[in-house]
């Protein structure tokens, strides 16, 4: 690319000619600030623009015989005209050409009095119907014409609309795109060889993108998006690809001791058989950790499937090594539910445990975080409190990551930074509750190695889940009384804390309302994020010793709160809650040997709502629950795009795009095979708009 050519590409909006300074800002605010971001501004849509008829012939073929309507275009002399004042005012014109008339009717438009007289010749374009023997057009979009020039016919053609606003209708951007779009094509590498793009039958980027804009039949645009769509998921498989092969090959970690007398020592501590799926699980990640090459790896497994011992098992691996480990959850309630369980199945072992807050002094932090370095705390667990700058590791070589979801990448990123020695990142293993769809675990997560514990531990009975609106409120909750009697235990979740005046319940009024009435007599407990840590931990710990009947809730207990002896949850306006998170409140029961029930009071009023309170109650499965999502949200909703910082795809959509996805994988493997850091001449380019697009999301500045 010559510098010249670079500065047509890069050429400001504003000196593109026919957009002049006077639209530039219009453009901005749209994103377009250059030429390329012009090419880059794809049409949504076409319209199929069909050749100049004789008005005998639109006649024709718009017969009562067809039925149909359809879209014409009409060269001929306005006949007649007349405005009509009614109550929707309107214009109506007679057309008029050697083969016959059609009736123009435009709406709403006095300023056409100024605009069309009799005598004028025009071309109009738009849908036509049969009104009787008269074929009429509303609303047609039309121009004028010198009918002393030379008449071009104008030709069929598959006009693309712009995604536009109101300041910038699609025809201006239309005809900026069109004034650049030769030159700019000209001067538009491809990054894919000749060779490669052959034998996929894909076109150059140049002609996709000549074919997305000015496409000459239908099926055009869509051999262009596919290219492009392709280019996206290609440049996303490598980046991701590269990453991998970069952890792999350049960096360090410390191999950790394993054999059967280290596996009979850790599973002795837990108080249950494994599952046959955690053994499954815990051996993939056992073998992973007995390498040098960094794990990287996500656990998947429902709500209550048991993730917490296998992030154990390998905790206690690192231990046995000599070496540290840390478990990191997104809550301090969470943080401190693994603390007491894991402390409790380690009693008596020699093994130095400690709990990391925010909420903890200073000083107290201070004589944690010394004997951290010092190396005499073997596991730290905590909240993002780990995360800040001066908390260092004498020898970190496992890094657990809960409910990953609730962290972003660089947060991952950072934990692993904790280790002291710098020839060696520590092992990482982030888990979720909140399974990925296949196909999005592809993308996104290409740079993991999955883990899945399918189903949940021995002797859970099903949930059943009932949606109720709010005016059988009193009898669910004449039922929890009722359920209380047996020494069974509640959570009752509202939206609010504190009364809002927006007609949702909130913790306090309705703690009160259920104390007054229908839990009267009831040890009840309010239980939410404002709450200090103390307050939280003491009430929990009465909870779980059953000395609190039901506690009177926010979403604070999603994740991950255990008490086995819970066995109803009625969650207030289930509508405005997301279906994930409805099921992970869910999983909080269910856990005990007696029949769980779960009730959804909702008013859904929007179709999304209903359709995600019939998923919730149809199944418990929380990969059909995923899938569901993915459907009901669409992928760009979902937290793997989201929370992974990577830039949204602009053609390519998943799961539609699967098979291309498939391809893009493959290739992209071969790719990295071949030529493993895309080094050298030919791929110079694929590599710099690698970069470009995820270079920084994916942390690739130092594969580079
Ligand atoms: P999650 O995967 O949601 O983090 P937990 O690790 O909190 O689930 O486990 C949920 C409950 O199941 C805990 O009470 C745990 O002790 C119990 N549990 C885990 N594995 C087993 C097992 N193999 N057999 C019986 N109970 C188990
Ligand atoms: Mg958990």
């Amino acid at each position: 690319m010559t510098t010249e050519a670079l500065d047509k590409l890069t050429t400001n909006i504003a000196d593109v000619p026919c957009i002049g300074h006077r639209h530039a800002d219009a453009f901005r605010r749209l994103g377009i600030r250059c030429v390329a971001d012009l090419v880059l501004h794809l049409p949504q849509r076409y319209e199929h623009e069909l050749p100049e008829q004789t008005i005998a012939a639109a006649s024709e073929q718009i017969s009562p015989l067809h039925g149909a309507d359809a879209n014409i275009t009409l060269r001929g002399e306005i006949a007649s005209l007349r405005w009509i004042p009614a109550r929707r005012p309107r214009m109506e014109a007679t057309l008029q050409d050697d083969t016959g008339a059609v009736k123009l009717i435009w709406f709403n438009s006095p300023w056409l009095r100024e605009k069309i007289h009799p005598g004028l010749t025009v071309l109009v374009w738009g849908r036509a119907k049969r009104h009787g023997d008269l074929v009429q057009m509303v609303n047609p979009r039309w121009e004028a014409y010198d009918p002393d020039q030379p008449i071009v016919p104008r030709p069929q053609r598959h006009r693309p609309i712009y995604p536009a606003s109101e300041e910038l209708p699609s025809r201006t951007i239309e005809r900026a795109v069109e004034s650049v779009l030769d030159t700019a094509l000209a001067q538009l590498d491809d990054h894919l060889h000749d060779e490669y793009r052959k034998a996929r039958a894909l076109p150059t980027l140049a002609e996709a993108y000549r074919m997305v804009h000015r496409p000459a039949d239908a099926d055009e645009p869509v051999s262009a998006r596919r290219r492009l769509a392709f280019d996206e998921l290609l440049l996303l498989q490598l980046a991701v690809m590269l990453k991998r092969r970069h952890r792999r090959e350049a960096q360090r970690a410390v191999a950790l001791k394993h054999n059967d007398a280290i596996n009979a020592h850790i599973t002795a501590r837990f108080p249950f058989e494994l599952t046959g799926s955690q053994s499954a699980v815990i051996h993939e990640i056992a073998a992973d950790l007995q390498s040098t090459i960094p794990m990287n790896r996500l656990l998947q497994g429902d709500v209550g499937a048991g993730k917490t011992v296998v992030a154990l098992y390998g905790l206690l691996m690192a231990v046995a090594s000599g070496h540290q480990a840390a478990l990191m959850a997104p809550t301090e309630l969470l943080a401190e539910q693994h603390d007491a369980s894991i402390s409790q199945m380690l009693t008596g072992a020699r093994v130095s445990i400690e709990l990391l807050t925010g909420s903890q002094t200073l000083p107290q932090r201070r004589e944690i975080l010394a004997r951290l370095e010092s190396g005499q705390i073997d596991i730290l667990i905590g909240t993002h409190a780990l995360l800040t700058e001066i908390v260092q590791f004498k020898s970190l070589a496992l890094a657990v990551i809960d409910e990953q979801h609730r962290f972003g990448v660089h947060q991952r990123a950072r934990l692993r930074s904790k280790g002291n020695d710098p020839t060696t990142i520590p092992h990482t293993l982030v888990m979720t509750a909140t399974p990925i769809p296949r196909t999005l675990s592809l993308t996104v997560f290409g740079d993991l190695d999955i883990s899945t514990i399918r189903g949940l531990p021995p002797g859970r009975k099903p949930i059943t889940t009932r949606i109720t609106d709010q005016s059988k409120a009193e009898e669910v909750y004449q039922q929890v009384a009722e359920r209380l009697n047996t020494a069974e235990q509640a959570f009752i979740v509202v939206p609010m804390i504190d009364e809002s005046g927006r007609g949702l319940k909130d913790v306090n009024t309705h703690l009160e309302w259920l104390a007054g009435g229908f839990l009267r007599g009831r040890r009840l407990a309010a239980m939410h994020g404002r709450l200090d840590r103390d307050e939280r931990e003491q009430i929990m710990s009465r909870f779980r010793a059953g000395e609190i009947d039901a506690l009177v809730c926010t979403t604070v207990i999603e994740v991950g709160v255990d008490v086995p002896n819970a066995s109803i949850m009625v969650i207030e306006h289930a509508e405005r809650f997301g279906l994930a998170q409805l099921h992970q409140l869910r999983g909080r029961i269910g856990r005990a040997s007696r029949h769980s029930l779960c009730v959804l009071l909702g008013d859904p009023t929007t179709k999304e709502a209903e359709a995600r309170l019939k998923a919730i109650a149809s199944t418990s499965d929380g990969f059909e629950i995923a899938e569901k999502d993915l459907e009901i949200r669409g992928p760009g909703e979902l937290f793997g795009a989201r929370q992974s910082g990577l830039a949204p795809f602009r053609v390519a959509q998943l799961p539609r795009d699967l098979d291309l996805l498939q391809m893009a994988r493959r290739d992209a493997k071969d790719w990295i095979a071949s030529n493993p850091t895309l080094g050298g001449q030919r791929d110079a380019l694929l590599r710099r708009r690698l970069l470009k697009a995820h270079g920084q999301a994916l942390g690739l500045g130092d594969v580079a």
